[in-house]
């Protein structure tokens, strides 16, 4: 069936907090927690999700369910999400629908929940197959265990995998990122993410950098840890397409494009953002109160959400630019100018021109993009677009 393009479709995300234990470096909302918390969570999310929806039937052709580890969930849990979203959004034929999982909390019964449930991709967190490093990180799972839950995905008839990988990481010396890589393009998942550690605060990885005991790894051997995936992925035949990213042809995640293109998209669960109409949202990030506020009689969806942000159209001009140079490709000049109404370049002519000077972007055809230096400093070239005033 040929897609109507003037029907607007949304991305679903759906965000589980729930993990066995918190990983050393991990700052994200997530937490472990018992089966009561889980099932009245759950109940919630539902109530969350059809309040909204009401009888809109909106379309959605991405749906994500992340984390967190959603894997932990038992299985009729994911059934009933699933059930709730489908009732919901009217789903595209062609719906990308992602669940994030982490090796060791997925068994047959899930996987073929999942399948059964219309879920066609999976994000697996891996991180490292080196079993030591593994430890230091927190992990809850080996690398047998990765190979283990990859194998049975495939056997349940998952085409699209993608691995999620670090690297930069204590006591990882580059033969072993080399080693991680090369096993993992070996098994040909259809998308793999890099990422680079990052100390956050609060984490224990933090305490231990406060006290010395953890060294950060140079910039250097960073970049070549970075720059050696990036060839070796491209070689492989995958695309490198976002920053940290990189997919078999047409194996992109559609989903994740949508934040990267500013795309709408509707955020549920605790801390969830949603980006609808020009304004963005976030769920509050309390437990308690979230259950509260989706306990009963659930109020409008305007007292549903906190509004973080009505978008003007200085903020769609640095959002556009700042999330669109993550993608390889770059921005295209005739997208930023219907979104904001005026060209690129009576904006940020003289931005653009310095940095491509500095080597940091091109500027050809219709598209500018950062280049293989600007990609290292992306913060920097970013940050460029962001100004206290417009020159009008
Ligand atoms: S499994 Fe993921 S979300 Fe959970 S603690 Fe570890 S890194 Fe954080």
């Amino acid at each position: 069936m040929m897609k109507n393009k003037n029907v607007k479709t949304t991305g679903v995300y759906v965000h589980i907090p729930f993990c066995v234990k918190k990983c050393n470096y991990c700052d994200f909302l997530s937490f472990a927690s018992d089966d009561k918390t889980k099932e009245r969570y759950i109940n919630a999310l539902c109530r969350e999700i059809s309040a909204y929806c009401e009888d809109k039937k909106i379309a959605a052709d991405t749906v994500f369910i992340g984390g967190g580890t959603p894997s932990v969930l038992k299985p009729e849990l994911i059934e009933r999400l699933m059930k709730t979203v489908r009732e919901g959004f009217s789903l595209t034929e062609d719906c990308e629908i992602t669940i994030e999982a982490n090796p060791g909390t997925v068994d047959e019964k899930k996987a073929e929940v999942y399948r059964d449930a219309g879920i066609n991709r999976i994000s697996l967190g891996v991180q490292s197959l080196d079993d030591d490093i593994l430890k230091r990180l927190g992990r809850i799972h080996s690398r047998k265990e990765f190979l283990k839950t990859y194998e049975l995905l495939r056997n349940k008839g998952f085409d699209n995998i993608n691995t999620d990988l670090m690297f930069s990481l204590p006591s990882q010396s580059f033969d072993k990122w080399k080693e991680t890589l090369e096993e993992i393009i070996s098994l040909k998942p259809e998308h793999i993410s890099f990422y680079s550690l990052i100390i956050e605060e609060g984490t224990p990885f933090y305490d231990e950098w406060l006290k010395g005991s953890l060294k950060e790894i140079s910039d250097d051997d960073d970049r070549r840890m970075y720059h050696y995936a990036s060839d070796k992925l491209k070689e492989k035949g995958y695309i490198h397409y976002e920053i940290s990213n990189a997919a078999l042809p047409g194996r992109g995640s559609r989903h994740n494009l949508k934040y990267w293109s500013m795309d709408e998209y509707a955020g549920f669960g605790l801390g969830a953002h949603s980006f609808i109409d020009g304004v963005r949202y976030e769920d509050t990030h309390d437990m308690e109160e979230y259950l509260l506020l989706y306990s009963g009689d659930l109020r409008s969806r305007k007292e549903r959400y906190n509004v973080i942000n009505r978008n003007t159209v200085k903020d769609n001009a640095e959002e556009f630019v700042f999330t669109g140079l993550r993608k390889l490709e770059g921005i295209y000049k005739d997208d930023f100018h219907r979104l904001i109404g005026r060209s690129i370049y009576d904006i940020y002519s003289e931005e653009i021109a310095k940095m491509v000077k500095e080597g940091l972007l091109k500027d050809h055809g219709g598209r500018i993009a950062l280049t293989t230096k600007g990609v290292d400093i992306s913060n920097y070239v970013m940050r460029e677009f962001i100004k206290d005033e417009w020159k009008l």
